[in-house]
């Protein structure tokens, strides 16, 4: 018998050369940013402020395909394009006659998908003279991604880590010090922002939105020496995580293969901007009919149950307000292990593609995200990051709906990170000692009551 195919694989030569954009398919642009403190609209120039040339460019451009610099490109091919991978095992597990894949973003040099924007931003930084870098840390795959692109452009950085993910995921943080980062535990004692935050709140496990106004007021005061790069951002990260679907695109194509489903996990919604969008773009030009899922957690349920409308990414204000579903900055969602799973808002084209029910949401509870960690890890072998669970979820139930069915229906989802430096989590969820967590009704009824940002009408 042959050997099965479970890889599949591109060479260096076949590293996508443009990002794809997605606002350049989108029929309706979203409304202006907004400045935090006017509420008048944001203008390219007020970015420039903040961030390089390019970024910005990143941000605002409506091209469709946006030419990746070779030095990328170059820091890309240390280890993409990442694996296709069959997962057989998992689909003998289930007996379904569906046919599973995922793109294994595990495959980065800092264990997630992070670090496809985080050496485009670096590059663009170093470009304009920067020698530091900085930015919040919800999680430690950002900061590890953050670490790792400044060193690899000649650069050093300060990772405001939030204090919990710091507790909880130590090596995360031994990595990101490994790779030459300054780590400070948010709320740190550094920034203004930091000292208030901590004389109110001396017992916080930290607030993303402080982080990130720690990391901004420190690269303000030191510009442009020390630049702000963001995991989430203002979709110039939707664009650089391109390289994911454009990548899958190739993969697909290699083995004569349409997907019928494409799956992610959604957070800010990078992982599923980066997989969904080029295909959702390649749906349209060869005429098929892909659907798309995204994953979020019950314990933040921003798209099915947040508000369109403006809101603060960050506490104090620097950044501009972003028109996007939200539950309100204020809300703090319960301490899910998927910590990157926890952030109030969502995309900027998301949210829009949402409006266009161009693609669906589920919420998917902690523990159900937990059974289908095992259910993959038992079969496949591979630890995945507790943000990848929960997209696992949904690809096993549309397995075993084919299963009920008898369709051998094509469905792919995006691991988006390994699991390696979360063990210690996995092995506190595994013996039960982990609370049920789902956002909390009052809490974000509250939230949302709160808020005094505009509201976008239809
Ligand atoms: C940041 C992160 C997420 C959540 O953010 P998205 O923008 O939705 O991708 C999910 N998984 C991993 C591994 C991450 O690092």
């Amino acid at each position: 018998m042959p050997m099965k195919q479970r890889r599949i694989t591109l060479s260096e030569r076949e590293i996508p050369e443009n990002w794809y954009n997605i606002r350049a398919d989108i029929a309706n642009p979203a409304p202006p940013l907004l400045d935090s403190k006017t509420l008048k609209p944001v203008t390219a120039d007020d970015l420039k402020e903040l961030f390089p040339d390019e970024v910005v460019s990143h941000m605002t451009t409506s091209e469709r395909w946006v030419p990746i610099p070779e030095p990328v490109r170059e820091a890309y091919s240390k280890w993409r394009p990442t694996p296709l991978h069959r997962a057989y095992d998992l689909e003998k597990l289930l007996d379904t006659p569906a046919k599973i894949y995922y793109k294994n973003e595990a495959a980065s040099l800092s264990g997630s998908h992070k670090i496809n924007t985080a050496f485009a931003q670096a590059y663009a930084h170093q470009n304009v003279g920067c020698e530091r870098l900085t930015s919040e840390v919800a999680t430690g795959q950002w900061g590890a991604a953050l670490c790792l692109a400044a060193q690899h452009f000649g650069m050093k950085a300060d990772a405001f880590v939030l204090k919990l993910s710091h507790l909880r995921e130590p090596y995360h943080s031994h990595l990101m010090s490994f790779w030459g980062g300054d780590v400070k535990a948010s709320p740190s004692r550094t920034t203004v922002s930091g000292q208030k935050f901590h004389k109110e709140n001396p017992f916080s496990t930290g607030v993303l939105g402080v982080a990130t106004a720690e990391a901004l007021e420190s690269s303000m005061k030191h510009k442009p020496k020390l630049g702000y790069i963001m995991g989430g951002g203002l979709g110039q990260v939707d664009l650089h995580q391109s390289i994911i679907g454009l990548e899958t695109i190739k993969q697909f194509e290699k083995i004569d293969v349409v997907p019928d489903v494409v799956i992610s996990s959604f957070g800010a919604g990078t992982a599923f901007a980066g997989i969904s969008y080029p295909m959702m773009h390649w749906a349209k030009e060869h005429d098929k009919s892909i659907r798309f899922i995204a994953v979020e957690s019950s314990a933040c349920p921003t798209l099915s149950r947040g508000q369109y409308r403006y809101d603060y990414i960050d506490t104090a204000g620097h950044l501009p307000l972003v028109p996007m579903y939200t539950l309100g900055h204020h809300f703090e969602a319960p301490p899910i292990f998927a910590g990157n799973l926890r952030f109030h808002g969502a995309g900027i084209s998301a949210s829009l593609l949402l409006r266009e029910k161009q693609f669906e949401v589920a919420t998917v509870h902690n523990i159900d995200a937990l059974k289908a960690a095992y259910q993959f890890t038992h079969s496949e072998g591979v630890m995945i990051s507790y943000s990848t669970c929960y997209a696992v979820v949904k690809a096993i139930e549309e397995a075993l709906k084919c299963k009920e069915s008898g369709e051998a229906k094509n469905i792919v989802f995006c691991l988006d990170g390994a699991g390696d430096y979360e063990v210690a989590g996995m092995s506190a969820l595994s013996s039960a000692i982990h609370p049920l967590l789902t956002a909390d009704e009052d809490k974000m009824q509250q939230s949302l009551q709160n808020l005094n940002t505009p509201l976008i009408e239809n």
